[in-house]
């Protein structure tokens, strides 16, 4: 049985709970309580209280405290469906430590349904760790970080491409940090992007306030992708199983993996013609060098003046445009270069199981 409640800050002061109650500014969650909470960050023009949902699962047993975020960027839905799964379709009652589910931080920009913030279009997801006294977007941002990204020993961020893109499921992970290593490797997907991350974002400020925190990226905007969404559940099922959350559950290997750092070859290819796009590779695709990755066509081009755009080195397209219409300089693919062991691995493992059920998640 879900508790519901409203808070909006400074409503009561919680301080000087035991370890295995969970606090925020507003209230409290004891062991054995699950709670939804419409949790106020801004105000409205008209002055009414902007709001964002919030479930804390407290488990009956003590445990470590585990954010699941999604939609910082506004449209970006698939990690909605993921973190909202978590919260109220998973059963709990085993669970040693504490779930903080976020599956709408970015309120305004889901109503409109826009990346940003429609607010002077700030990205919310460039405002952490926020600050009171700031900008509206930094404002919001801090109320979120303080009260349920801070108390937190781990986190999970969940994202898409940009609207008209597309990305295979992959992980975004700080390498330095051997927590980190535990989770991305624990999330099991194939693919891990390692860097900080730039300054503002939910993951890197996370990380440096001391909760090591990785992005998941996954597919596109303005869309439910089922076969990506059970692919990131079983991602956090193995997570919660390697941190002793669920103990019941197994941590799970995805059968092949790649690490791509700053060593590897990668680059958004872009277009150096306008016109519309016909893509003959799809996201998760091993392409070689030289192979012609798309053509870029317009309404008077005669077939000899097609532009061919082809793979400047042999890689795996990580993230590839949906939309196909493009000016000069609108990017193509995302293309990532292979070691040629990694490479080897991947083509073994592609030759031998079902292509579309190893890689295309
Ligand atoms: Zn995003």
């Amino acid at each position: 049985m879900t508790d519901e409640r409203t808070a909006d800050p400074a409503d009561t002061d919680a301080s000087g709970e035991a370890d295995d109650v969970f606090t925020y500014n507003g209230g409290r969650v004891d062991p054995g309580e699950s709670v939804n909470i419409r949790y106020g960050i801004s105000e409205t023009y008209l002055g009414d209280p902007v709001r964002i949902p919030v479930t804390v699962v407290n488990g009956q047993h003590p445990g470590p405290t585990v954010f699941l975020s999604a939609a910082a960027h506004g449209d970006e839905l698939n990690g909605i469906e993921v973190v909202r799964e978590v919260a109220h379709d998973w059963d709990h009652t085993k669970l040693h430590g504490t779930l903080i589910c976020l599956p709408v931080m970015n309120v305004p920009g889901f109503l409109a349904q826009e990346r940003y913030l429609p607010i002077y279009d700030r990205d919310l997801n460039r405002s952490f760790p926020g600050r009171e006294g700031s900008t509206s977007a930094r404002r919001m941002a801090h109320r979120i970080f303080t009260n349920f990204i801070e108390p937190c020993d781990l986190g999970l961020d969940f994202h898409t491409s940009t609207r008209g893109r597309t990305n295979m499921l992959h992980v975004r992970a700080d390498m330095e940090y051997g927590d980190i290593v535990r989770l991305a490797n624990a999330f099991s997907s194939n693919v891990i992007i390692d860097g900080q991350g730039p300054s503002g974002t939910l993951r890197r400020e996370a990380t440096d306030a001391g909760v090591p925190t990785i992005t998941i990226e996954m597919g596109e905007a303005h869309r439910f992708q089922r076969s990506l969404i059970d692919r990131a559940l079983t991602g956090v099922a193995s997570v919660l199983a390697e941190f002793g959350l669920h103990r019941e559950s197994s941590v799970h290997w995805p059968g092949w993996r790649i690490l791509i750092d700053d060593t590897d070859e990668k680059t958004w290819l872009r277009a150096d013609a306008g016109g519309m796009v016909d893509m003959k590779h799809g996201r998760g695709e091993l392409v070689r060098e030289g192979d012609v990755i798309c053509t870029i066509t317009d309404p008077f081009k005669e077939e000899e003046d097609i532009v061919s755009v082809e793979a400047p080195f042999t890689g795996l397209i990580v993230g590839v445009l949906e939309n196909p219409v493009v000016y000069p300089g609108n990017p193509l693919c995302h293309l990532v270069g292979l070691k040629p062991e990694t490479r080897t691995a991947l083509e073994r493992e592609r030759n031998n199981a079902d292509p579309l059920l190893s890689y295309l998640e």
